[in-house]
C-alpha cells in the first residue's frame, strides 16, 4: 500500500468514528499502525462524546482488598503470592482485619470493595460464601464486587460446582459483581508463554458470560506490554467487542467499563528473563492503546484511566484520549504495586487529590457508584468541603493498637 493509500484509509476510518459508525478490526490495526496519536485521541474523544457527551469525569471511592495471597497458578509477572505453606509471606486475613479496612472504606464515602486474591488450594466454596455473607450482612451499605474470572474457575476445580452455581450463590449472599482481573491479553498465544496455568480465553469470557446472564456488574481489563504484538492486542479487542454484542443481545447487559494499563514486572520472573527490557509500556503506547481502544469498543459505555500504573499525569492526559472516568481512589492495592506501580510508593489518592486531577485537566469531577451511576457532582473547589480525607480515617498507629499489632501495611512488598 503507498503512504497516499494509507492516509486515505487513517482518513476513512476517523471519519467513520466521527460520524458514531463502527470500525473494523483491520480500521483498528491500520490506526494502531500507522495513524498520528494525536488524529487518534481526537477521535477517541468524539466517541467519548457520543457515549458520555459533557465535561464531567467520574471516579469512585473504593479500597481493593485482598483476603488472601496464597496461589498456586504461578503468574509470571506476579510479585503478590506466596507459595502454599510460605509461613513467612504467605497470608489468609481474618474478618476482623477486613472488616476494619471495609469500616475505613466507608468513613471515606466509599461504596465498594474490590476483593480478590490468589488461587489458595484448600478453600473451600462455603469460605468466599461465607465471607461474602458476612460483609454484605455486617456493612450492607457496601458494595462487593470479588472474584475475578480465574478466581472464580479456580473455585469450580476446588468445589466441583459449576460457574453458574458458584456465581448463584454468591449473588445470593450479596455480591453484586464481579473484577475484570486476569484478563490481561485475551489471546492465548500471549497467556500460555506469561501465565500458562491461569484461565484462558474462552474460560475467562465463559465465567463473565455467566456473570451477564445473572446480572452482576462486571468490567472487562487489559495489560500491555508482554512483548505481544499488535494483533494480540486487536484479537483481545474483538473478542470483547464481540462477547459484548452477545451479552447486550442475550441478557440486555454486559461489561459496563473498560480500563487498560501496562504491565509492571519489578521483582518477577519476567524482569529476571533476557527479555527484560522488552516488556513494558511507553506512556505514548498506553495513551494510543487507551485511545484505539475507546474508538473501537464502541458498545462498551466507560474506559477508565488508570492513574495507579501509569501515574496522575498520563492518567490525566488519558482524559483527552477518550476516557470519562478517573478509576478509583485505590485506598490500598496490592497485587500491581508489589511490581512496582505507582501505588508502592503512593499507595491512595483521596478524592480531593482526585478533584484537583480532574479540574486540572479540563473537566469536573463527579463520585459515581459501582455501577457508574453519577452520586454527586462538584463543579467548584468549594464543594469540597464535604470530602473526607485520607489522614482522617487511616491511622495506621491507632489500628496497630485495636489490633494487638495486627495492622496491615497499606502496600505489602
Ligand atoms: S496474578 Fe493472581 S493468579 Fe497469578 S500468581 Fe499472582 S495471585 Fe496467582
Amino acid at each position: 500500500m503507498t503512504d497516499t493509500n494509507i492516509r486515505t484509509q487513517i482518513d476513512e476510518a476517523l471519519t467513520r468514528v466521527h460520524d458514531g459508525e463502527r470500525i473494523s478490526y483491520d480500521d483498528g490495526l491500520l490506526l494502531y499502525q500507522h495513524a498520528d496519536v494525536l488524529d487518534i485521541a481526537d477521535a477517541a474523544n468524539a466517541r467519548r462524546q457520543q457515549l458520555n457527551p459533557g465535561d464531567v469525569v467520574t471516579y469512585l471511592i473504593d479500597r481493593n482488598i485482598n483476603y488472601t495471597n496464597v496461589c498456586i497458578t504461578d503468574c509470571q509477572f506476579c510479585n503478590f503470592y506466596a507459595q502454599p505453606g510460605d509461613t513467612t509471606k504467605g497470608y489468609i486475613n481474618s474478618k476482623a482485619i477486613l472488616g476494619k479496612k471495609i469500616e475505613e472504606t466507608l468513613a471515606l464515602g466509599g461504596t465498594r470493595i474490590l476483593m480478590q486474591g490468589g488461587h489458595h488450594p484448600d478453600l473451600p466454596l462455603e469460605y468466599y460464601i461465607d465471607l461474602v455473607d458476612w460483609i454484605h450482612r455486617t456493612y450492607p451499605a457496601i458494595a462487593i464486587n470479588a472474584f475475578s474470572p480465574s478466581e472464580i474457575q479456580h473455585i469450580g476445580f476446588v468445589s466441583g460446582e459449576s460457574w453458574h452455581s458458584i456465581l448463584t450463590k454468591l449473588k445470593a449472599v450479596g455480591m453484586t459483581g464481579l473484577p475484570g482481573g486476569g484478563g490481561e491479553i485475551l489471546d492465548d498465544e500471549i497467556r500460555k508463554r506469561v501465565s500458562p496455568k491461569k484461565i484462558m480465553t474462552d474460560d475467562w469470557f465463559g465465567v463473565m458470560k455467566v456473570a451477564h446472564e445473572l446480572g452482576l456488574t462486571t468490567t472487562a481489563t487489559m495489560v500491555i506490554g508482554f512483548r505481544e504484538e499488535l494483533r494480540h492486542r486487536m484479537n483481545h479487542l474483538q473478542r470483547l467487542r464481540d462477547e459484548q454484542d452477545d451479552s447486550l443481545k442475550r441478557f440486555g447487559t454486559g461489561f459496563n467499563a473498560f480500563i487498560s494499563w501496562s504491565v509492571q514486572i519489578m521483582n518477577t520472573p519476567l524482569e529476571k528473563s533476557k527479555f527484560a527490557a522488552e516488556y513494558g509500556a511507553t506512556s505514548t503506547e498506553y495513551l494510543r492503546h487507551t485511545a484505539i481502544a475507546r474508538v473501537f469498543l464502541d458498545n462498551l459505555p466507560h474506559i477508565s484511566a488508570s492513574w495507579p500504573t501509569q501515574g496522575a499525569k498520563v492518567g490525566q492526559m488519558a482524559l483527552h484520549f477518550g476516557c470519562d472516568d478517573f478509576g478509583s481512589t485505590m485506598i490500598e492495592e496490592n497485587v500491581v504495586s508489589a511490581a512496582g506501580a505507582i501505588t508502592k510508593v503512593m499507595p491512595a489518592m483521596e478524592p480531593r487529590e482526585i478533584h484537583r486531577q480532574i479540574r486540572e485537566a479540563g473537566f469536573i469531577p463527579a463520585q459515581r457508584d459501582t455501577d457508574y451511576h453519577t452520586m454527586k457532582v462538584y463543579p467548584n473547589i468549594s464543594d469540597d468541603d464535604t470530602l473526607v480525607d485520607l489522614e482522617d480515617v487511616l491511622n495506621p498507629k491507632a489500628d496497630a493498637d485495636a489490633n494487638g499489632g495486627n495492622w496491615q501495611p497499606l502496600t505489602l512488598v
